[in-house]
């Protein structure tokens, strides 16, 4: 589907397409979803929409950010909770069955670096 036809979807579109400058000044179009509270749009890597606070986590199966406020979520009848790499960035949600407590994107890593590595993991040493 083009850009035109999903923007002559309007605001009940689950996605839109954004353009950003990217770091070396390139223009960069960004898959940005919405938010389920008010649907604004809310970064593809948001744990929290930046207009109403609400945490948010994206849900794999329909494509869309849904609330996140607390571990666990029921979506679509089915129990969710956050990724295990959650407190590193991720926000996708897995299935409350999932062995590895990890989300599909992050289980296709096999082996991460070691907890302590700074310099692999900056995510883990801000405040
Ligand atoms: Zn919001
Ligand atoms: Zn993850």
């Amino acid at each position: 589907m083009g850009l035109a036809a999903r923007l002559s979807q309007g605001p009940s579109a689950a996605t839109v397409d954004l353009c950003r400058v990217g770091p070396h000044r390139r223009a960069l179009t960004v898959r940005a979803f919405r938010c389920p509270k008010l649907r604004q749009a809310v970064a593809f890597e948001a744990q929290q929409c930046p207009t109403c606070a609400v945490t948010v986590g994206y849900h794999y199966p329909s494509r869309q950010m849904v609330a996140a406020p607390s571990q666990t979520l029921t979506v679509d009848g089915r129990g969710w909770v956050r990724c295990a790499h959650w407190e590193r960035g991720c926000n996708w949600l897995t299935a409350d069955d999932s062995a590895s407590g990890r989300c599909i994107a992050d289980s296709f890593v096999r082996e991460g670096p070691a907890p302590d590595d700074n310099e692999a993991m900056p995510n883990s040493t801000r405040p």
